[in-house]
């Protein structure tokens, strides 16, 4: 069976403060990494002192992007070289948010997920369409085609530890959650894109999440879908509790 994987997206939010002060009130809280991957993506700052705090705990902590370069002449960018030497363990590639303000494609999310396995960091690959093209039935082949690009040339061992999660775009920063059957439908369709492209195998390993106005009060009926093993959340991982039921319910 698949293990449930939350993970947490802060985006820009937080002081070095709060997140140290959400880490202790959450990391000895959070239930063994046996039954739920819990995670928190936190900004680039406060990577160094975020993992340091959570060593030894069940809360793992991952960087929301990264560049796919080891190291150079790439100002502003920080290298998978660096996460790993970090401790760091998951990378968010490919959020629509990156791909609407920061010139993500499908090409160099491919490229950063080849460089997050070459240096040991396991990927969430995020895809999703707008609200146009969920409106014109363009959303089965969007979300398919961005599954494959991303995935292409990664090893069915490394495809078995990719994370997908769909984010409906419409859907995030909301309060609009996908009904759980839209969401499950969609996420049932990356399962088979996975299964196509790569193998029944992999399809069958692959953990995708749903992401997209994530709540407490939702999560158990989206968890509940045969091809949703858990979620990406935003707006609803700042606070400590709310984060902790989060991942209470995917245990
Ligand atoms: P939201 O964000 O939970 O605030 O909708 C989800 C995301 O963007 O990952």
């Amino acid at each position: 069976m698949r293990k449930p994987i939350i993970a947490g997206n802060w985006k820009m939010n937080k002081l070095l403060s709060d997140a140290k002060g959400f880490v202790a009130d959450v990391k000895n809280n959070v239930p063994s990494s046996d039954s739920v991957d819990a995670i928190i993506c936190a900004p680039y700052p406060f990577l160094y002192e975020l993992v340091k705090e959570t060593e030894g705990t069940d809360l793992k902590v991952a960087a929301q992007n990264m560049h796919y370069e080891e190291s150079g002449a790439y100002t502003g960018e920080v290298s998978p070289a660096v996460l790993k030497d970090l401790g760091v363990t998951h990378v968010v590639l490919g959020h629509s948010e990156r791909r609407e303000m920061f010139n993500e494609t499908d090409e160099t999310v491919n490229k950063k997920a080849h460089a997050a396995f070459n240096y040991g960091l396991l990927p969430i690959v995020c895809v999703g369409e707008t609200l146009e093209q969920r409106e014109a039935n363009q959303t089965m082949d969007l979300v398919a085609a961005q599954v494959k690009k991303a995935l292409d040339g990664l090893t069915e061992a490394q495809v078995k530890e990719t994370v997908i999660a769909y984010e409906p775009i419409w859907a995030i920063g909301t309060g609009k959650t996908a009904t759980s059957e839209q969401a499950n439908e969609v996420c049932t369709h990356v399962r088979k894109t996975v299964a196509e492209a790569v193998s029944a195998d992999a399809a069958d390993a692959v953990r995708i999440q749903y992401g997209g106005s994530v709540k407490p009060a939702n999560i158990d009926e989206l968890l509940q879908q045969s091809d949703i093993d858990g979620a990406l959340v935003g707006g609803a991982s700042l606070e400590a509790d709310s984060f902790l039921k989060l991942v209470e319910a995917g245990k």
